[in-house]
């Protein structure tokens, strides 16, 4: 597949073929997320008691589900059939998802959310402006 081609597909046409990317709360960027049952070096770290994968977080809770299990195989089968093409509509993806993330950022710098006014009844009865009068 051309590159031209991948750039006239859909977003939503690239995650149907490779997955979607995940927004990982403590990356600065978007992730995508793969089975961690077919992790290498985990499967050999996990037996290994206090290696950093002997409790590792993607083999338990939400991880167990059936439709997240299902989504973390679709993105390892197309990484591993096809590669090459595989890179260049993962190229694709991130950029378009990345260009929207920082252009969300820029707009909420420029029109931060308001904040809610502090009436002057909340102020007085703030547990923490008595401790700061409080000069025993
Ligand atoms: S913590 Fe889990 S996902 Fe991370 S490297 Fe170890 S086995 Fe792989």
């Amino acid at each position: 597949m051309s590159q031209l081609a991948i750039k006239r597909q859909t977003t939503k046409d690239i995650e149907a073929q490779i997955g979607t990317l995940s927004r990982p709360s403590k990356m600065p960027c978007h992730g995508y997320s793969l089975p961690a049952t077919e992790c290498k070096r985990g499967s050999i770290l996990r037996k290994i008691e206090n290696s950093v994968c002997s409790d590792c977080y993607a083999l338990k809770n939400r991880y167990l589900f059936n439709n997240v299990q299902k989504a973390l195989h679709k993105r390892l089968d197309a990484l591993l059939s096809d590669t090459f093409t595989w890179q260049h509509l993962i190229t694709e993806l991130i950029n378009r998802k990345e260009k929207k993330r920082l252009l969300q950022m820029a707009r909420q710098r420029r029109h931060p959310k308001p904040r809610a006014p502090v009436s002057h009844q909340q102020h007085s009865f703030c547990p923490s402006s008595y401790n700061i009068l409080d000069t025993h």
